[in-house]
């Protein structure tokens, strides 16, 4: 579950400070915002700030786009609402700023939200939803670290079944060149993410080495790739694409 996760990161003080949710309901948002503001960190439901989370009347969860829609001047409201982030929080520590379906917000909004996201005040959390990531201006997506929803990483997790498993078969076919088209489709979306959760399957996959020999012999068969001077220079792109990715 998406608040599971964050709830773990918050734990461990991993926490972003600004996320992007991609495929997440206003529900969902309104949960991850209870991580930062609930009393426990635990979005535990019982607490007062929680209940006020719930309840739309958490002074200091600010629902962007709900705020818009009410508003006789959208420009001004919203420009109000950025401006009184150098308020402290009224209840807690923290301050959420939540910005529902960020990639249907006017470029107006949008660059307003970029420059909120470059210095925010430090009890500033900003959460920001959006069908997908790529749907974002890559000044946007560059400062926000993503999370996915539970639809999203259901969907995202059979993909990376789908494409492990293909990996695996291309590797007992000794077919480096499958291996490597394999990886570049990957790649090439920088999906950091999905990578990761394909370079999971493959290392759980193989048992008979452990992680760390995992990780460096895919490595290496991707190295082993990009320096062979025979391939084509797409495949040659794609194995140092792919490689870098690795040492993610
Ligand atoms: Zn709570």
């Amino acid at each position: 579950m998406l608040t599971d996760r964050l709830v773990a990161l918050n734990r461990e003080n991993r926490l972003p400070s600004s996320l992007l949710i991609t495929a997440a309901s206003k529900e969902q948002a309104i949960e991850a915002a209870k991580v930062f503001l609930c009393e426990h960190g635990t979005a535990c439901g019982e607490c007062l700030s929680c209940h006020k989370a719930t309840g739309r009347i958490h002074p200091d969860l600010i629902d962007i786009a709900a705020m818009l829609t009410a508003a006789k001047k959208p420009p001004e409201a919203f420009r109000e609402a950025i401006n009184r982030a150098v308020f402290l929080p009224n209840d807690g520590e923290l301050k959420v700023y939540l910005f529902l379906g960020a990639d249907e917000l006017k470029p107006l909004y949008q660059n307003a939200l970029l420059k909120f996201l470059e210095e925010p005040p430090s009890y500033v959390r900003i959460i920001v939803t959006a069908e997908s990531k790529d749907k974002l201006p890559a000044t946007l997506q560059s400062r926000l670290t993503e999370v996915r929803s539970d639809n999203e990483e259901q969907r995202q997790s059979g993909k990376a079944e789908e494409t492990a498993a293909a990996i695996m078969n291309a590797i007992k076919d000794n077919s480096e060149y499958r291996v490597a088209s394999l990886f570049y489709k990957v790649a090439i979306d920088r999906d950091r993410l999905l990578y990761k959760d394909i370079l999971d399957i493959l290392i759980e996959q193989t048992p008979e080495l452990d992680d760390t020999d995992k990780r460096v012999l895919l490595t290496e068969r991707l190295l082993k790739l990009r320096a062979d001077g025979e391939l084509n220079p797409q495949l040659k792109l794609c194995a140092a694409e792919s490689a870098a990715l690795l040492h993610i």
